[in-house]
């Protein structure tokens, strides 16, 4: 199926409006229980909005036009303050619908419910909008857990395709440590949902050329989304693997990003006191990095500038319209 329109926070676009995507970053990210640590520091809601514009126009500035934050439902996701931000800053911003994996979700309510049930719910933030903003689900988040794939995240990467395939979105998937990417298409291709529909996202954890090419080889998008990160890996282990699998003839399944988080919300990890905490910790993890710094490494040690746009206008158009599907 491809989708004549895609579901923004400020209301439909056509696929040929997206341009230059950031297809996995974030704005607002609160762990299970952010809202219970009362020590943590106060969220301002007007200071993080004037950073995140302030981010936003520094985007547009490097040609971005769409940035696509795949917080799941249960980690702080707050759709109003994007479509706010998307209004004021003029960015186009895509939210998503589903839950995290097992064990950093808040699993309670998830787990009662059946298959069917979550499934409906998914739907329903696609076609009508969460809660009662109106505002609605441009793809689905799918999540699994490092090695395995529990039986809570079996149902809900099976509700997420089932709900997928009725409304016609893609949906972009978290892996823990670059595993379960084939268990994750298995489950959506099982579901009756095109590899090329799927983005096996946060790939790029691992040096293992054959792991890439063998997603990419199945028909999902393979994602190179974790830029800057460098205690998970150096990005000249992610650059010279985004050039291995552009090589092997598979630069139209390959996404860029950076997994970047604007606020944290709460206390959840180590370092994240505060955004300039943050940034002094790990420099390079901002969503302008991209641009300004990995692309022209890109080029430099021998991707094609035409495969540039191919990689940051025309992947993510193919991923959002359903013209990537393999079928
Ligand atoms: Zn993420």
């Amino acid at each position: 199926m491809t989708a004549e329109s895609i579901q923004t926070t400020t209301g439909a676009a056509a696929p040929s409006e997206l341009g230059r995507t950031l297809i996995h970053e974030h704005v607002l990210v609160g762990m299970p229980g952010w809202d219970l640590d009362g020590m943590a520091p106060r969220f301002v809601r007007e200071e993080v909005m004037a950073r995140a514009i302030d981010q936003m126009q520094m985007l547009a500035d490097l040609g971005v036009e769409t940035f696509v934050d795949p917080c799941p439902m249960d980690l702080g996701r707050d759709v109003e303050f994007l479509a706010e931000l998307s209004q004021k800053s003029g960015m186009r911003i895509i939210c998503t619908t589903g839950a995290y994996f097992e064990e950093g979700g808040i699993t309670y309510t998830f787990r009662q419910l059946s298959v069917e049930q979550i499934t409906e719910i998914y739907v329903d933030e696609i076609t009508r909008g969460v809660g009662d903003t109106g505002i609605r689900a441009g793809a689905v988040k799918i999540a699994t857990g490092s090695r395995s794939v529990t039986d809570y995240e079996r149902k809900l990467v099976t509700a997420g395709a089932r709900a997928a395939k009725a409304t016609g979105v893609p949906l972009i998937s978290h892996t823990q440590d670059a595993t379960c990417g084939h268990d994750q298409i298995d489950i959506v291709t099982g579901e009756g949902v095109d590899a090329g529909r799927l983005l096996v996202g946060h790939s790029d954890g691992i040096d293992d050329p054959a792991y890439h090419r063998s997603l990419a080889e199945r028909g999902a998008f393979v994602g190179f989304d974790r830029f800057g990160i460098a205690a998970i890996l150096p990005d000249e282990v992610r650059i010279r693997n985004v050039l291995r699998l552009a090589e092997a003839g598979f630069t139209d399944r390959i996404l860029l990003s950076h997994d970047s988080v604007l606020c944290w919300l709460g206390r959840p990890v180590p370092l994240a006191l505060d955004y300039a905490d943050v940034l002094a910790a790990m420099p390079d993890w901002r969503p302008t990095f991209l641009l300004e710094k990995v692309i022209p490494q890109l080029i430099e040690q021998g991707l094609a500038k035409e495969d540039v746009d191919r990689i940051l206008v025309d992947n993510p158009r193919r991923f959002f319209s359903g013209a990537a599907a393999t079928t």
